[in-house]
């Protein structure tokens, strides 16, 4: 029998431990998160003034050489969500947009592009050097944009980092027509090779990151969160299971320099079968690895509900 635990109204049984968090899988939420979780001022504080300055100096520079391997990423994502949309919808909203490696790879697509970032300095490389449209502000549930004013959503890398995540997938149908599609990215965590790794082969939970990120996703806790938030899911993928190369005996878990030369191997394997013309065969790849809970990210594809907003949501 595992131990519970619980906060405030957040209880269930404990799968790690960090610090002065304690990661549970909340049977409240549907999906695993730390308690205490961290205020909201706390948090804004770290992400507008610190993110890309303390936390990840690098990531705009590594962002902008790894381009060519983002525009290929990006380009897929784009090619799913038209996919699932009429011909001519051509309104996206980038929650979280960062360096603007998305919006960019939806402009070269035709799209007409609103980016929301917190970051000062993501924000002036996204409008200064790219001339995108990004606002430096959080989208929250009081960013009025006008109901159903965008075709299409993208959020890659936020929700594990949201304090409600709910309130935002409500938040993003609001700003969707309806039919209106979004892709939700997220690290697929505690997925079943880093689960084995960890009980049995002694490997510490390298992929549990206090504070910063607050809830840990799985392919079907997301997909629930998207249902209670007005969502169909259509179509799950995996990004690329870095957790082979642990497998292979390269463990990169405790070493930064390492872990960038796998990545580096990942986006060579993925840019080559691109250039191969294979990259539909890598996309077919990518969703069979989803069936298994495989891939370090979980990102899901979805359409917004038609009617009325359900009676839990008013
Ligand atoms: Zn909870």
């Amino acid at each position: 029998m595992s131990t519970q635990s619980h906060w405030e109204g957040h209880h269930g049984p404990v799968l790690e431990r960090q610090g002065e968090y304690t990661v549970i899988a909340c049977q409240a939420c549907g999906f695993a998160h730390i308690i205490p979780i961290p205020d909201a001022e706390s948090q804004q504080r770290m992400y507008r003034e610190k993110y890309y300055t303390e936390m990840i100096p690098d990531y705009i520079e590594r962002h902008t050489r790894d381009q060519p391997w983002w525009d290929h990423v990006h380009a897929s994502r784009l090619k799913t969500l038209e996919s699932l949309l009429p011909v001519g919808a051509r309104r996206i909203l980038d929650i979280g947009s960062g360096p603007g490696g998305f919006l960019r790879a939806a402009r070269d697509r035709g799209w007409e592009g609103l980016g929301f970032e917190p970051s000062e300095q993501a924000c002036r490389h996204c409008v200064g050097t790219l001339g995108l449209n990004v606002r430096q502000e959080f989208f929250t549930r009081e960013t009025d944009l006008g109901e159903g004013a965008f075709d299409a959503v993208h959020m890659s890398d936020v929700l594990e980092h949201i304090r409600d995540p709910l309130a935002m997938l409500r938040a993003v149908r609001r700003v969707l027509r309806p039919g209106g599609a979004c892709c939700v990215a997220v690290p697929n965590d505690f997925n079943p090779i880093q689960t084995a790794l960890r009980r049995d082969r002694g490997f510490s939970p390298w992929w549990v990151s206090t504070p910063d990120h607050i809830n840990y996703f799985t392919f079907d806790s997301l997909q629930r969160l998207l249902e209670r938030g007005g969502f169909e899911v259509r179509q799950r993928e995996a990004s690329f299971p870095l957790d082979v190369f642990l497998l292979l005996g390269i463990d990169y878990t405790d070493d930064d320099v390492l872990g960038r030369q796998c990545h580096g191997w990942r986006m060579r394997l993925e840019r080559t079968l691109y250039d191969m013309g294979l990259g539909e065969a890598l996309t077919d790849v990518y969703r069979a690895l989803a069936k298994h809970d495989l891939g370090r990210h979980a990102v899901l594809y979805a359409t917004a509900r038609e009617g009325a907003a359900s009676p839990e949501e008013r």
